[in-house]
């Protein structure tokens, strides 16, 4: 969506073929019977998100989001609720450190451990951080000293927020690279909800200002293959499940890696820039929302936990405004690790999470389950395993007519919204120098045939 309005503001003529009726993906949202909106996924925005601001800012849309104290708030069995807050006032990364010094999170000696463990990435460099992609991040803070305690406590939520897995399974790099921004700037921790769903605020706005700008966006448009000429190394057309081919000069794909991967043929993956795409894998995860009779957490931003399956989860009801309906709650969770969760029928799903929730916040017991709602996404972000990162591709692949987007392609936010979109910015990037480049040539040719 981005690729196309950046491409349409600057006057070419964009055609988006999007699969599924409703747009925007990861962080599409529809209504139900009873109007109620159903997310794909609870999604939260950060203040170093500058690209994604600045998008939507150009496109008018700065009022999307209601923003949050930076605070990351953890609740477990065992403690109940405990928070780690960004001291306002103080530059990064006093902030943190401050905030991580105060948290009644970890015992002093553990505080300590992981103050002195991080100073590595705090004053590194993103080269130092991109050398660590070999190895998890789990081996990474344990060889730093800073033990387990913090580890699963603390890393884990994160890991689970950021890659729905665990930090025995990520790489250090994804990990570390969350913590340099968090640590280098001080508005980057700063976090925002959408006001409401991300179907009103952020996709139809869009969607309107390409069509006004003569872009044309199709839904229930599925590609099914791409036709590749091998001889010329071009790409004729997409083709669409209903046979008919989609024509144009350049051609972009923003689909997730494991659809690219369906729709490519076989000669494309003789070249390595497409075969290293079967390195890359999708990580399952699924969303959950309760709506109950009353409030239960009390919180006005997201809540993580380690120690269950409900990784990072908020009370939409409270976190955004649109979604206020007087003393109930919509309980929203992020279900992670989900391999093998996902596999579970709808009753049995609701009962462990409901089971879950309830060693969280005991007085869910009490509460009257109105309805629920279930999004299963057995492949949704790729897998920021160790030593993965060399096999995300650039936004040029070697046909010169065919770009990729996409979060899974090279940038350094990895599976992330701002990811999508600088993956979008440096996609668009690549096809106005492809552009350039042809003009050129065409006008050098019209030249050479000059009487
Ligand atoms: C539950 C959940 C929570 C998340 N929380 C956060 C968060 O808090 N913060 C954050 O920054 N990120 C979060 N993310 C990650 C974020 O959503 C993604 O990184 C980002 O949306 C990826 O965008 P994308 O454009 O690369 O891919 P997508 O959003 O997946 O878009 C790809 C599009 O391609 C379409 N498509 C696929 N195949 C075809 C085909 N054959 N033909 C036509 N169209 C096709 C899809 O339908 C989809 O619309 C979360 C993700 C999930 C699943």
């Amino acid at each position: 969506m981005v690729s196309a309005k950046l491409l349409a503001d600057r006057g070419h003529e964009v055609v988006l073929l999007e699969k599924r009726p409703v747009p925007g993906g990861k962080v599409s949202a529809w209504q139900d019977a009873d109007g109620d909106w159903i997310e794909s996924g609870l999604h939260v925005f950060f203040g170093a998100y500058r690209n994604l601001l600045g998008f939507l800012d150009s496109c008018d849309l700065s009022d999307t989001f209601d923003w949050k104290p930076a605070e990351m708030i953890f609740a477990s069995p065992a403690h109940g609720l405990a928070s780690i807050r960004f001291v306002p006032g103080l530059p990064a990364p006093f902030n943190g450190l401050t905030g991580v010094a105060t948290s009644k999170l970890l015992p002093l000696r553990d505080k300590l451990r992981v103050a002195l463990g991080l100073l590595r990435p705090i004053f590194g460099n993103q080269q130092y951080i991109d050398a660590q992609d070999n190895e998890s991040y789990a081996a990474w803070h344990l060889r730093h000293g800073m033990g387990k305690r913090s580890l699963h406590d603390v890393m884990d939520t994160m890991a689970l927020a950021l890659n729905f897995q665990r930090t025995d399974k990520v790489s250090a790099k994804l990990m570390l690279t969350a913590l340099l921004h968090f640590a280098k700037e001080t508005g980057a921790s700063k976090m925002a909800l959408v006001k409401g769903s991300p179907h009103t605020r952020i996709w139809t706005p869009l969607i309107d200002q390409i069509e006004a700008l003569g872009g044309r966006v199709e839904l229930k448009h599925k590609v099914t293959a791409i036709d590749y000429d091998p001889v010329a190394n071009r790409v004729n057309g997409f083709v669409l499940d209903d046979g008919s081919t989609i024509k144009g000069d350049l051609f972009i794909s923003a689909m997730p890696v494991h659809s690219l991967r369906k729709t490519l043929p076989d000669s494309l993956y003789t070249m390595p820039y497409f075969a290293n795409l079967k390195q890359l894998k999708s990580q399952p995860v699924i969303t959950v929302q309760i709506f109950f009779d009353r409030q239960i957490a009390g919180v006005d931003n997201l809540i993580f936990s380690a120690h269950t399956h409900l990784s990072v989860y908020a009370d939409m009801a409270m976190v955004a405004p649109d979604y206020h309906r007087g003393g109930a709650s919509i309980m929203q969770f992020v279900v992670a690790p989900a391999e093998d969760l996902i596999k579970l029928g709808d009753e049995e799903l609701i009962a462990y999470v409901m089971s879950e929730f309830i060693r969280l916040h005991p007085i869910a017991q009490e509460a009257k389950l109105l309805k629920h709602t279930i999004v299963r996404i057995p492949n949704s972000v790729y897998q920021a395993r160790p030593g993965v990162n060399q096999y995300r591709p650039d936004q040029a692949s070697p046909v010169p007519n065919f770009f990729l987007a996409g979060d899974y392609t090279q940038q350094d936010f990895m599976a992330s919204i701002e990811g999508a979109v600088i993956s979008a910015k440096r996609c668009v990037e690549r096809v106005l120098q492809r552009v350039e480049r042809d003009t050129i040539e065409i006008e050098r040719e019209a030249l050479a045939f000059t009487p």
